[in-house]
């Protein structure tokens, strides 16, 4: 097993950024969370991410880049827009932040050369990418060859849950120590409500068929 030492998490106090924390703690002698303060509707997400650091004694860092709701407004950041119900048949669903991933990895890398870490860990997913061009794994690592190149620097993203489906996911974090924490704790709903969410919306439709997929097989 490898120990590297140090590490950053992008931790938005979601279930996939919350799995990754877990198992970073495992990994690592550090671990620095860094949350994003886009204007998100949902407040409570922050305040997720804020008990999941207290409660594991991790440092945690939040950045402001409500830049992003300025230019990129969407469901995510504006009462007024609609979640979409469904995936739409084509192009990105209005959920999708355009250039979200890019800015919170480029940032949180800026935030780890300052420290002298190399490894970014983020929860992206390829197997449930949900429409979102920039959870796939080509998108991540191009995006490290332009970090490394950008600022001539070694950094190696971390994609612990690229591969897995959302069972998968359940299972690993069970496997670490942190499925009450994981089920309780973390705030996924575009509705903004915490744990099992209104179970409704694409977020909690995914989170419960791969909770119930893994619940099955126990
Ligand atoms: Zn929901």
């Amino acid at each position: 097993m490898k120990n590297k030492k140090e590490a950053v998490v992008v931790f938005s106090g979601g279930q996939d950024s919350t799995t990754c924390l877990l198992w970073a703690i495992k990994e690592y002698d550090k671990v620095y969370a860094v949350s994003f303060d886009y204007n998100q509707r949902h407040r409570l997400e922050l305040e997720c991410a804020k008990e999941i650091c207290e409660k594991y004694n991790i440092s945690h860092t939040i950045l402001d880049m409500s830049l992003l709701s300025q230019l990129a407004p969407n469901s995510l950041t504006r009462d007024e827009i609609k979640v979409d119900s469904d995936a739409p048949e084509t192009g990105t669903p209005n959920s999708f932040v355009d250039g979200r991933n890019m800015l919170f990895l480029t940032f949180a890398a800026v935030f780890a050369k300052q420290k002298g870490i190399t490894d970014i860990i983020t929860g992206v997913s390829q197997s449930d990418f949900s429409g979102y061009p920039d959870c796939r794994d080509i998108f991540i690592k191009s995006l490290n060859t332009t970090l490394n190149l950008a600022m001539d620097y070694e950094f190696d993203i971390i994609t612990p849950l690229m591969w897995l489906d959302k069972k998968e996911t359940w299972e690993l974090a069970d496997k670490l120590g942190g499925f009450e924490t994981v089920k309780n704790m973390t705030l996924t709903c575009y509705n903004g409500i915490m744990g099992d969410g209104c179970g409704a919306c694409p977020a909690c439709k995914l989170r419960k068929k791969g909770l119930d997929a893994y619940l099955r097989t126990k």
